[in-house]
Formats: C-alpha cells, sequence, structure tokens
C-alpha cells in the first residue's frame, strides 16, 4: 500500500522566507491567485516582485498594489524564490533563455506542475532548490477559497536539494499559498505528472469518446438533440454526481441514484471486465507520456500554438471536435434555447 505524508500548516515554517525577494514569474490564473494569497499570508509587499510583460496582465498586478518588473532579467537578478507561473509550453524558453543565466546559485525555484521538471526540459544549477508546489484547483478557487479561510488539494514536493532546505521552502510556500490548511500532499513530479497526463491522455478522451458513441446511437434510436442533450450533461446531473463522489464517496454516492439505476449501474459496471481499456491505458502510459513521446510531438508544436486561427494546431483540433454530430446538436438545441429566451 502507498500512502502519502500530509503536511498541515504546524508543518511549516513561514520563517525561512523572512526577508527573502519573491518573484511570480507570470501573473495569470495560478500568479494572481497565488501571489495575492502570499500577500495576505503576511509576506510583505515590498518582498514580492510581478515579472510580466507590458500588458494587461501586467496592469492588474499593478491594480491589486503588486509591484511589477517588466525586465525579466532584472527580476531574476534580486530574486531569492521564483514562482514559475507562466504556462508550461513557453516556460523552458522563457526560464532557460532569459531567467535561468541571471538567477543566484541558491534560488528556490518553484513550479505548479511537474511537466518540464520530469521531462527535464528547465536549466538548473545544481546548488539551486527545485520545489513544487501544486494546486489541484484552478486559480479562481485558490484565491477564493483562501479568503473563505479553507484550504484546497494541492500536491507539494522537494525535487532537487541545492541549499538543504529545500524541502522547508516548499513547505513555507505551501503554507503562504494557503495549501497546508487542508493538508499539502506530499507527491513528486514523476507522479503528478504521470496522474496528470494520464487523465488528459487515457481517461477524459475515453470519457468524450463514451458520450460521443452514447449520443450517436440514442440518436439513432430515435432520441430527439433536446432529450439527449438534457439527459447526458445540460442538466448538469454528471456534475452533481462527481460532486457528491468527492463528498460522499465514489461509490456511496449512487445511493442517491433510483434502485433501477444503482442495480443498473453497478451490474453493469461489474460486468465489464476492463481488461481492454487497461491495455490501452498502460500503452498511453508507457508508450506516450513517461517515454516522452507525446512531449517530444508537443514541442514541435510548441510555436504554432501562439497563431491564430487554423494555422493553430489546438484550433485545428477544435474545429474537428465541433463536427461530431453530438457538438452539432448541442450548437442547433442552444440556438433554438436563446431564440425562445429572446422571445
Ligand atoms: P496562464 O496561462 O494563466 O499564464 C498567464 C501568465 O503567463 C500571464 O502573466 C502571461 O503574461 C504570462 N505569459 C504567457 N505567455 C508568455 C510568454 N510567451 N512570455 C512571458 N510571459 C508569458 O497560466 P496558468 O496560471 O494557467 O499556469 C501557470 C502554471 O500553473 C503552469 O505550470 C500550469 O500547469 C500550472 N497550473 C495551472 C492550473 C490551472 O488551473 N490553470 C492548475 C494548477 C497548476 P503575458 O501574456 O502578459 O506575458
Amino acid at each position: 500500500m502507498v500512502s502519502a505524508k500530509i503536511y498541515y500548516d504546524q508543518d511549516a515554517d513561514l520563517t525561512v522566507l523572512d526577508g527573502k525577494t519573491i518573484v511570480f514569474l507570470g501573473f495569470g490564473n495560478q500568479g494572481a491567485a497565488q501571489a495575492q494569497n502570499l500577500r495576505d499570508t503576511g509576506i510583505p509587499n515590498d518582498n514580492i516582485i510581478i515579472a510580466n510583460r507590458e500588458d494587461s496582465y501586467a496592469e492588474d498586478a499593478k491594480l491589486k498594489g503588486f509591484n511589477v518588473q517588466h525586465d525579466f532579467s532584472k527580476a531574476a537578478q534580486v530574486a531569492d524564490v521564483v514562482f514559475l507561473l507562466i504556462p508550461d509550453q513557453v516556460q523552458p524558453r522563457i526560464f532557460n533563455e532569459i531567467f535561468a543565466p541571471k538567477l543566484k546559485d541558491n534560488v528556490a525555484i518553484c513550479v505548479a506542475s511537474g511537466y518540464n521538471v520530469f521531462f527535464k526540459l528547465l536549466k538548473f544549477k545544481r546548488s539551486q532548490d527545485v520545489v513544487m508546489v501544486a494546486p489541484r484547483m484552478i486559480g479562481s478557487s485558490v484565491r477564493s477559497l483562501y479568503q473563505k479561510g479553507k484550504g484546497f488539494p494541492c500536491f507539494v514536493s522537494a525535487e532537487q536539494d541545492g541549499t538543504g532546505n529545500a524541502l522547508k521552502i516548499a513547505l513555507a510556500l505551501s503554507r503562504g499559498i494557503g495549501a497546508t490548511k487542508l493538508g499539502a500532499i506530499s507527491s513528486s513530479v514523476y507522479e503528478e505528472t504521470a496522474m496528470d497526463l494520464m487523465a488528459e491522455q487515457a481517461l477524459w478522451p475515453n470519457i468524450i469518446m463514451l458520450f460521443r458513441e452514447g449520443f450517436n446511437v440514442l440518436k439513432e434510436a430515435g432520441c430527439s438533440d433536446e432529450a439527449l442533450c438534457y439527459e447526458m450533461w445540460m442538466s448538469k446531473e454528471p456534475a452533481e454526481i462527481f460532486e457528491a463522489a468527492a463528498d460522499e464517496g465514489f461509490v456511496t454516492q449512487l445511493k442517491h441514484h433510483s434502485t433501477v439505476s444503482q442495480y443498473g449501474q453497478l451490474s453493469g459496471a461489474l460486468k465489464l471486465d476492463g481488461i481492454a481499456a487497461r491495455e490501452h491505458f498502460k500503452n498511453i502510459l508507457y508508450n506516450q507520456i513517461l517515454n516522452g513521446k507525446f512531449t517530444k510531438e508537443f514541442s514541435q508544436i510548441e510555436a504554432d500554438l501562439e497563431k491564430d486561427g487554423l494555422d493553430n494546431p489546438v484550433n485545428q483540433l477544435y474545429a474537428k471536435a465541433e463536427e461530431m454530430e453530438l457538438a452539432q446538436a448541442e450548437a442547433r438545441v442552444r440556438s433554438r434555447l436563446a431564440d425562445m429566451l429572446k422571445q
């Protein structure tokens, strides 16, 4: 049995951050939330610098009272701690080329995702600390849960202990952003990357496929677009099921359903041996994720991800996904509903 250590507020000593200059590279989804939480925990505003190009994110940081530095090399020079919170695909270019050459030898670099560290896409000196503090939440929830005095699920790890203090710093940063209130789970960039990419490349693609095929079969059987969209997701029933699973238990939540439903779901699930799915998942994990195949493919399209329209490979995939009957039917239903609401 593998059970992880969980760190709480009392395990984290904020004084290890005393007098340190903390630079946030990026003030987006996570950056804005984590910087505000850290300041509200008591890290002086003068010790926090937001490194951001001169644009709306920088304006937002200024409006929120932060010191903003547009020159990344200047921000890097003074940093004792760096929160690396720009999108994963641009981190290697910006960090390796602009930030890393100017960083102090004993700086602590904190990532919120294991991806670039696990695949060794970032350049660190051996004397530097590399830690992961990875909230399992979107930034707006990281902020709103903190403001409500609640914590949020988060993974924490010390990946490279250049100074001998890496874990202490990781825990102090976790506490600073509000993660140890609920309990920060000891993890690693390996574990975080394997789970994250498996969910993204195996589990959710299968869920999308199952909805697509379920929709197609029921449509062929004569069900209407409206009934199908509402039955399958627009009623928010799937969201409620997952919420109840998180609150009460993955299996226990079934008890909220009718007896017909409970019997159908349980007997159906237990009849499926899952062998083909398990083989498919293993193939994705070992032959696409952990061997670096996906990362290599993704790094080849990195520059195209900033393009507009169909020159951007993600937009090409969206265009193809919109061709699914499920998506076409949903568009028709939503437009009919919008027309009705206008009347
Ligand atoms: P965002 O997309 O919200 O980041 C936006 C920030 O990055 C802005 O400050 C933006 O500033 C800056 N940025 C974007 N492109 C560039 C560039 N080319 N050069 C310099 N700065 C750039 O990122 P997230 O907050 O979503 O993700 C940050 C990290 O957090 C990632 O490692 C991600 O995996 C992790 N994470 C994200 C979660 C989420 O819910 N989004 C959840 C948990 C972890 P500007 O455009 O002005 O330069």
